[in-house]
Formats: structure tokens, sequence, C-alpha cells
């Protein structure tokens, strides 16, 4: 049934897109695709392989893996009903459970550790702001199966590495442990002791957690309770033997490998899943949303999600925190220009030039063809300004002379003569590396 036009259209309303998830368009998203490029180069180098899990998973994934009194679980997520069967899911908000629910369903590690990465696109309902958005992005790197402190050094140097050949400064690298469950356990006991000695500062959140989840205090972000977090009591100095070793052997690496660090006993990250080894990147040119990329190890979360147990470690990355550090400190990247326009002053050259035109694509030059506005190609004033402004370096003009005599016209935009030469259509995969530009 077709729609009934009112007498008196009305003009639709203008659909805007969803706060605080974000359209990323050219030229930005150019440098979307170069860092993309250079993770998965990267990556390679390092034989970590690439991993694609879903955007919605089950809740209970995350409600399980993250740990109920999270920031994330308690609030960030967004969490729906299936319309049709009632199944509660979830947008991920983060990549590291899904990873591992994947590993566990199809038995991966099977034969033996994996090393994979990811990117793509996650979830929090947060209040957005600069570097903090609720559609936003991360790569990740996860280790599955081994449990030595030489992959979370590898892990570590492999995120150093990515920001160095990105031509980035001024990120540090902090480290902490947060040993063993039974020495988390002690640690509990006395970190519990001491916020009860400091009620009176506590806030809503950190009193509801205090039985509950003592450790996500001394993760908060209100600046009143930063002095009680500070004197808290630290769980490096709960570390037994093996936890310490661990981490002296991931220092001895980083040592080795001329990779500065600092030792932040108060590092916690927001997640429950991490054990022994915490770090995190942070660079102080982005304001308060610093924290550039963050990981740890997971020993337990594998069993955790019904998995046989099997240790692992990981990082994730914001992607948009990244590249505006790399908008602020690399070189400017090279403005995105086809090499050549064409120029077909009348449709009737169309199908004979659309030809030569996917000739050249297919050799290798970037070509941007004029398209007309369904009424005609306009004037060939119109057409040179077009190919000005899309700043190729050559104008091809497939003038109806020029087609009669099977040639076309070939100008430089750029060389500041406007000097021109005819070249036979015939043989335009001859000629064409003498359009190309190195892209
Ligand atoms: P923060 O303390 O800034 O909230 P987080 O500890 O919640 O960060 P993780 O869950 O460890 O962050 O995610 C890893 C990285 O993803 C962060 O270091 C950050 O770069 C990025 N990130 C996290 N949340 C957001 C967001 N809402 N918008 C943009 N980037 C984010
Ligand atoms: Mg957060």
């Amino acid at each position: 049934m077709s729609e009934k036009k009112p007498a008196t259209a009305s003009k639709p309303t203008k659909l805007v897109g969803v706060k605080g998830m974000n359209d990323i368009l050219p030229p930005d998203s150019a440098r979307w695709e170069w860092f993309e490029g250079k993770v998965r180069h990267l990556m390679a180098r390092y034989a970590y392989r690439n991993i694609r899990t879903p955007i919605v998973e089950p809740t209970a994934l995350f409600v399980r893996g993250l740990g109920e009194v999270t920031d994330i679980v308690e609030k960030e997520m967004y969490s729906f009903e299936d319309r049709l069967n009632g199944e509660a899911l979830t947008l991920r908000p983060e990549c590291t459970a899904g990873v591992v629910r994947a590993v566990v369903e199809h038995n991966l590690l099977y034969e033996g550790g994996k090393r994979l990465y990811y990117m793509g696109p996650m979830f929090r309902h947060e209040r957005p702001q600069r570097g903090r958005y609720r559609q936003f992005h991360q790569v990740g790197a996860e280790v599955l199966g081994f449990g030595g402190a030489e992959v979370d050094a590898e892990l570590i140097l492999l995120a150093a590495t990515l920001f160095k050949e990105l031509g980035l400064r001024d990120i540090r690298l902090e480290l902490n442990s947060l040993g063993q469950p039974p020495e988390r356990l002690a640690h509990r006991s006395a970190l519990i002791a001491h916020f009860e000695q400091h009620m009176d500062v506590l806030d809503e959140e950190a009193k509801r957690r205090l039985y509950t989840n003592p450790l996500r205090i001394l993760d908060s972000k209100n600046p009143a309770l930063q002095a009680v977090v500070e004197s808290a009591p630290q769980l490096l100095s709960f570390l037994g033997e093996a936890s310490l070793a661990h981490f002296n052997a991931l220092r001895g690496m980083l040592d080795a490998n001329g990779l500065a660090y600092t030792i932040n006993p108060r590092l916690v990250r927001g997640m429950d899943y991490y054990n022994l080894t915490v770090f995190e990147f942070i660079t102080d040119s982005l304001g308060s949303q610093g924290t550039v990329c963050g990981g740890g190890r997971y020993d337990y979360l594998i069993e955790q999600v019904g998995g046989k147990p099997a240790p692992a470690v990981g990082w994730g990355l914001g992607i948009e925190r990244l590249l505006e550090l790399v908008k602020e400190q690399s070189p400017p990247m090279a403005e995105l220009a086809p090499d050549v326009y064409a120029i077909i002053p009348d449709a009737s050259s169309l199908p004979a030039a659309f030809k030569v035109i996917e000739s050249l694509r297919a050799k290798g030059v970037a070509v941007q063809m004029h398209a007309g506005s369904g009424e005609g190609m306009g004037s060939m004033k119109s057409q040179f300004k077009k190919a000005d402004s899309s700043g190729a370096t050559f104008a091809l003009i497939f003038g109806a002379d020029e087609m009669a005599q099977a040639q076309v016209t070939v100008k430089s935009l750029r060389d500041g003569a406007g000097s021109q030469r005819l070249q036979d259509l015939a043989s335009a995969s001859d000629w064409a590396h003498t359009l190309q530009s190195a892209h």
C-alpha cells in the first residue's frame, strides 16, 4: 500500500545521531585507515592473529566476567532484551570477555597458546566529553594459554612499539602487581579496616562498595577520596614469593629492552578479572582522559566463563584518544588526492571514456570521474573547477574532438604551466604509469 501524502506536507524533522556516538568523516577517516594499517603490520611482526567477535553478547558474560560491582556493569552497559525470545543481551563494553568466550567455545587452546588481536567499536553509557564517548573504538591484544612473565613483557613492548611507530612522545608506562587471590584477600581485610577508620570522607559509592569490592574504591575518580586512597595499605606489600618473582621477571625484561616505567602501587584497573601484572600507558597531553591503553593478566577469567583453567594476559587501547595524540604530535598526513580528475564535456563520450578510466584504475591510477547532475555533465568551466579542488595532479579531458581521433588530452594541473599532451586511448595501460604518484 502506498503512503498517502497529506494535503499540506510538513517538512520532515532532521534526524541526528545518538549523543556520544560519532561519525568518522573524511578527511579524518584517512587517519583511522592509516592507523589500522599500522596496527595490522605490527601485529603480523609479533605473530598475533586477528579475531572478530560479535558486538552483541549475552549480558551474563560481562556480569560474570567483569564483576558485578564495577563501573561498567553497574552503570555503563547498553543492555536490552531480545524482542523475540527475551534473551538478556548487551552491546559489548569491552572485548576481552568476548574473546575469552570465543576461545572457550571453539576450544582454541586445544593445540596450545594463542596470540590474538582485535579492533572495533565498544559501547559504554558514560557522560560524553573529550576522550570519552558512548561508542568508542579499541584495539586489543590478548595472549591466552601462557603463564610466564615473558608474554606480559611482549605485550607491553608491542604497545610501546606501536606508539613509537606512530610518532608519539610523552606516553609513560605505569606498572603494578595485584598478586593472587589469597594475597588479595589478606589485602582486602586490611583495606576494609583502613576505610572503616575514614567513613566520614567516603562517598556513597565507596560506602556501598566497602564490603562488596573495596579494591574498587582505590579506582575512584572522586578527588575528595584521594588522600584516604593514597594512605591505604598497598597490595604490593602483601605479595608472596611467587607473585614477586613474576613481577621482578617482567621488570627485568622491560629493563633489558630499555623501556622505562614507574611502579604505581595504587593502579588497580576497572575490571575484577585482573591478577598479578596490571599496567597503563598514560599521557598528560589529553587532559583528564589521559589513559590511552590499559591491561594486565587475567589468569582466572577463562575458568570463570566456563573454560578449562588457563592463564591469559592482554590490553585494550582507546583509538579515539590515541588518534587525538597523533593529530597533535605526528607530522601532518598527506592530503588524500586522486592522481587524475576525468573531465567529460559531453555525456555521449561516457561509455568510451568510462572504459579507459576503468583500465587506468586497473593499473593502479586513482581516478575521480566527473559525474553530472542527472541533467547533463555541466560546463567545462565548472568541471575544471572541480578538477582543481579535487587536488588531482592531472586532468584527463575526454573531449568529443579528441575522442573522434581515439585520443584524450592529459593536462597537468600542478606544474604551474598547465602543460598538456595527447595520448592514444587504445594504449592507455601503457601510459597509465605516467599519471601515478606514490599512494
Ligand atoms: P577510564 O578510567 O578512562 O574510564 P577505563 O579504565 O574504563 O578508562 P578500559 O576499560 O581499561 O578503560 O579501556 C581501555 C582503554 O579504552 C582506555 O584506556 C581508554 O583509552 C579507552 N576508553 C575507555 N572508555 C572509553 C570511552 N568511554 N571513550 C573513549 N575511550 C575509552
Ligand atoms: Mg571507564
